[in-house]
């Protein structure tokens, strides 16, 4: 027999939580977050029966952290899919000027970023990302709109760590800056996602019914949204 070896795992006691509940990260490892007065000779039973999950997700995220290591600091392109760009980036040892720490776009796709400090640059692409999603998600958005006849009230674009895209009660919907990197098909699925929030806030039968009538290619599109962190490069991931 042989016997599953539970990976390393923390226990955190939380006031909030009412059920075990398991999180995954590259940073913490695995960690089983559980109420109060839970009874802990019930955790290893339970990771047990996650094993797979467990050995999968923790694969998952380790892939994560190597494929970002693997790439280089600074990028010298960015490829923005959603739109068909690709930008060359540009570095310049400038710190010392009063300038520093600003960005200029020239109309051929160059970005200048007037600084080369890493931290510095990762910052300034990421404003160039925001605005780069005002000017085309937030437009792309309201063209879907149009299109499909499902009106919403008002776009921001963020950097969101795990969300794509999401909607609120009063129809404001948020995207996330990164759906920039994705193809356009997974881009336009989730913008109509989202408008069809507008009339289902929830996930039910009725919402994906109205999903797949304007996507009717769904089922496929979806999951696809789990496997395309590798198109994110890691200084926006961040
Ligand atoms: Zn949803």
């Amino acid at each position: 027999m042989v016997k599953f070896l539970l990976p390393a795992y923390t226990i955190r006691i939380s006031d909030r939580a009412k059920y075990l509940r398991l999180r995954v990260s590259s940073e913490h490892g695995l960690e089983v977050i559980v109420p109060k007065d839970y009874d802990q000779t019930r955790i290893e039973p339970i990771l047990l029966a996650k094993q797979a999950w467990i050995t999968k997700t923790l694969g998952n995220a380790q892939a994560r952290t190597e494929f970002h290591k693997s790439q280089p600091l600074l990028p010298s392109e960015v490829n923005l899919q959603a739109i068909a760009q690709i930008w060359q980036v540009n570095y310049e040892d400038n710190i010392t000027t009063p300038k520093a720490g600003k960005y200029s776009e020239n109309p051929n796709l160059k970005l200048l970023l007037n600084t080369n400090s890493p931290d510095l640059c990762h910052q300034l692409l990421r404003h160039w990302l925001l605005s780069m999603g005002d000017r085309y998600l937030a437009k792309e958005l309201k063209r879907i709109s149009l299109e499909i006849g499902l009106p919403f009230s008002k776009v921001t674009i963020r950097q969101q760590k795990t969300l794509w895209g999401s909607c609120s009660q009063s129809k404001n919907i948020s995207l996330n800056y990164k759906l920039l990197f994705l193809p356009p098909a997974l881009v336009r699925y989730v913008l109509i996602h989202e408008l069809c929030h507008t009339i289902h806030l929830n996930h039910s039968s009725k919402f994906w019914k109205l999903v797949q009538k304007f996507e009717p290619n769904y089922l496929i599109l979806d999951p696809q949204l789990r496997d395309v962190w590798q198109m994110v490069p890691a200084w926006a991931a961040n």
